[in-house]
Order: structure tokens, then sequence, then C-alpha cells
């Protein structure tokens, strides 16, 4: 399982990105037609009424599950996600998905904009160390970024807009809080969604795009009674 790791992560990232962007565009309109609040978790309850049977009215839960890819094949997934919240739409300041245009064209986005609500639990999206604790912007020391490295994936995590509970050289679970969300309307007044801006990075420093790792989807559950 070696090069195992290696061979998953090119499979996501180089070789299936057609096949995913077909998934995301799919969850992204579900996502868009169900929350209307960007990035807001689908949590709704609905009777669903069939033409017969009593199975049929069993009121049902339909939510947005986020599942990371496994790379290293062990059948648990490495990759949360740090919000829980779809990545932010477009707004006032752009798009936050991978490769979108910043400065007019002159530099592309190197990371996925999380939607967040400005003081939520921000998870390790995930397991590793914490190699650095930094700031997103000189100058600026309100707003941080806690960067996480898996030695053994060969994957590096930079979470931003973080307000850390965690320091450097601490060794980090997935999905465990790791701080909270700081707001952005200061830094971006007047039409920024606040949200954690998510850059993943693989063994040779390249930053490759989290949605590949991290997929919607949306789950449908009977509620007991
Ligand atoms: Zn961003």
């Amino acid at each position: 399982m070696k090069s195992g790791v290696r061979a998953r992560l090119h499979e996501l990232v180089v070789e299936r990105p057609l096949q995913v962007l077909v998934v995301a565009a799919v969850i992204g309109a579900t996502a868009a037609a169900a929350a209307p609040l960007a990035g807001a978790p689908i949590l709704k309850a609905s009777l669903a009424r069939g033409a017969a049977g009593p199975a049929a009215s069993e009121p049902t839960i339909t939510k947005l599950v986020w599942e990371g890819a496994d790379l290293d094949g062990d059948g648990v997934a490495d990759f949360a996600n740090p919000t829980g919240h779809a990545p932010r739409g477009h707004d006032a300041y752009g798009d936050g998905e991978f490769g979108a245009s910043r400065d007019g064209g002159a530099r592309r986005h190197e990371g996925v904009d999380y939607a967040a609500r400005a003081g939520q639990l921000v998870r390790a999206p995930i397991s590793g160390f914490v190699t650095k604790i930094g700031f997103a912007y000189p100058g600026d020391t309100t707003l941080k970024f806690v960067e996480i490295t898996n030695p053994a994936l060969k994957v590096a995590a930079r979470v931003f807009y973080v307000d850390p509970k965690v320091e450097e050289g601490a060794a980090v679970l997935m999905g465990r809080p790791i701080g909270v969300a700081h707001s952005l309307q200061r830094k971006y007044p007047a039409g920024m969604t606040d949200h954690v801006h998510l850059e993943l990075i693989d063994r040779r420093g390249a930053h490759f795009d989290a949605e590949r790792v991290l997929v919607a989807k949306v789950e449908t559950v009977e509620m007991g009674d």
C-alpha cells in the first residue's frame, strides 16, 4: 500500500476530474436548491407520501454528508470537511472554488472556501501534526491559519481564518476541533461570505482541489418513532 497513496491521489486529482465534476455539479444544484443560505447544511424533514403502503408515509430526513477519499486504502476516509458547509458560491468577492480567478485574473485561487458561521468550530481536515500556525496576511495579526502535516499520506492542509485552539507540534485527529472560524467582515466588508479557506498540498508541494477528495452526498434517513 506504500505507493497506493500516491496512485490514489493521482487517480483522484488527475485522472478523474471529469467524473468528479459531474458529481459536483449535481450536488451543487441540489445544495443550491435546498439550502438558500450559502453553504447551510441541508437538514430537512419531509413527509414522503407515496401512492400506497404504510412505509411510504414514514417521515424522512434529507441531509448533506461529506465523504472523504480513502487515500491509503484502509477503509477509512482521510479527509473531512472543516466546517460541514458547502463551498461558498459566488459573492461580491468572487467564487470559492479551486482555481477561481483572483485579482482580475492575475492569479488563481489555491484553495477551496468552505462557508462558515463566525465563531463556529473548525475541524481538522486531515489527521497529522500541527506544523505551523501563521498569519494569513502580512501586517494583520487577527487572521490566522493552521497547517497540519500528515507524514504517512504525505499531504499537508492549511486551514485559514481560524482562531486556533491547538499549538504547533500537537497531534490532531481528522474531524476534531482545531479552533473557531474568524469573521471576515472587517477584512472584506460588504458582501464576503464568512468561510474557512482550505489548501491541500501534495508531496511535491503542489496545491490540489479539496473538492476532489471531499464529495457531498445527499443522504435520506427514515425517522424512527
Ligand atoms: Zn479562499
